[in-house]
């Protein structure tokens, strides 16, 4: 007999019926890395974020990444899908060669003109001690080398995805270490993180991040390979930021009648007519064939534009307890989430954990996303699941026949 959606709560979880982190960040705890095979959860989607953790991105992907499409040959140690790209929170540490001069190093006046140009708010004149406090900031490097270095990774392993990426207005970027309190980080934890350090009051102004996350979205594009992106208060300019890349992609909406005539024609069309448009699909274009909005953090109204069914790119938005679900709303009212959750089309929803630490926590708060979202939708506890790992096979694996 079925269950009511009541009760539910009470039931069992299917983890067996394949459970999959959409956007997660195990690299920054490598010692929890061993145990994902162990994991309840199926396969985690592992970001890169950083320099510090590319590397240990591919290290992961060496012992566990899936090897191929078809999930019916994995064995149980592939078990990550791994994403190569550089996160708004460390766009300050890049430059644009163009910049200056096709320069690849900056000296010291350099790095502080740097620094000056991309942090806001901006100082049209430094005082002696922004000038000292800018040159003990990281020597940026080009982010031209950043993307050769992506591109390597990407070809190095064919089903790898491109994140996280994307624009963040509200972050500020960290004091770097006194030297001396270094001493006080915590050794688990992969460097280069945000750890105790102190807030600069300083913010990366949004032309740069958008520079750095654009080129990016070109080359998942070029690659064919599908995105995780990250946008907190800069919901606008994400948007625009993708629309720019499909701009004279757009697809053409057919009317009723305009469908019935091209499926006349197409009956008639040669196989050769067939084949060309698989070669079309296939072939590089300027934007990602894929997109994940990760901890999807706009109002629902804003996803409007994501339904635009002329929009050249499957969009899917991910959800995480970490970030949408720490602030308990009133029960009484639905929620923003409820209302933005049900707008989604049931076959673009992803769940994701967001965090840094591999193991049963990680389980944890993806049994709780589902179960949340399966209350939200209507669906039972394994119709959910289901339908869920076939939205995130959809997302990270693409169809067949995308991978030539
Ligand atoms: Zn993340």
């Amino acid at each position: 007999m079925a269950n009511t959606i009541e009760d539910e709560d009470s039931q069992p979880f299917p983890w067996q019926l394949g459970v999959y982190d959409a956007h997660c960040h195990p690299t920054d705890t490598m010692s929890t890395v061993s145990s994902i095979p162990e994991m309840k959860a199926r396969v985690l989607t592992v970001m890169a974020t950083r320099a510090e953790d590319q590397e240990l991105v591919a290290q992961t992907a060496d012992r566990f990444g899936v090897k191929s499409q078809n999930q019916g040959s994995w064995s149980q140690d592939e078990c990550v899908v791994p994403c190569f790209g550089w996160h708004p929170w460390f766009t300050h540490q890049m430059f644009d060669v163009e910049d200056f001069g096709g320069k690849e190093t900056l000296d010291q006046d350099s790095k502080i003109l740097h620094y000056q140009t991309i942090l806001s708010p901006k100082r049209d004149h430094l005082s002696e001690e922004e000038r000292q406090r800018f040159a003990s900031l990281p020597d940026p490097k080009p982010f031209s080398q950043f993307l050769e270095q992506t591109k390597r990774y990407l070809t190095r392993y064919p089903l790898a995805l491109v994140g996280e990426i994307g624009l963040d207005r509200s972050f500020r970027i960290p004091e770097t270490w006194i030297p001396g309190h270094d001493g006080k980080r915590d050794e688990s934890l992969t460097p280069g993180g945000r750890e105790g350090r102190k807030l600069s009051p300083y913010r990366v102004n949004i032309v740069h991040q958008k520079k750095l996350f654009k080129a990016q979205l070109q080359l998942a594009g070029e690659l064919q390979r599908a995105v995780s992106v990250h946008g907190v208060q800069a919901h606008g300019v994400v948007f625009e930021t993708l629309q720019e890349t499909w701009k004279g992609y757009e697809k053409k909406v057919l009317s009723k009648r305009e469908k019935k005539k091209q499926a006349e024609a197409a009956k008639s069309s040669t196989q050769q007519e067939v084949l060309d448009a698989d070669e079309k699909q296939v072939s590089p274009k300027p934007f990602p064939p894929r997109i994940c909005l990760h901890s999807y953090s706009g109002n629902p109204d804003a996803f409007k534009q994501y339904l635009n069914p002329a929009i050249p790119a499957e969009i899917y938005a991910s959800f995480s307890t970490a970030i949408n679900l720490s602030d308990k709303q009133d029960v009484s009212a639905p929620s923003a989430l409820e209302q933005l959750i049900k707008m989604i089309p049931d076959d673009r929803i992803l769940i994701e954990s967001d965090l840094h630490v591999a193991g049963p926590r990680m389980d944890q708060h993806l049994e709780d996303m589902v179960r949340r979202l399966c209350g939200i939708k209507g669906w039972t506890l394994s119709d959910g699941v289901e339908q869920l790992g076939s939205n995130w096979r959809m997302f990270a694996l693409g169809r067949m026949q995308d991978l030539s």
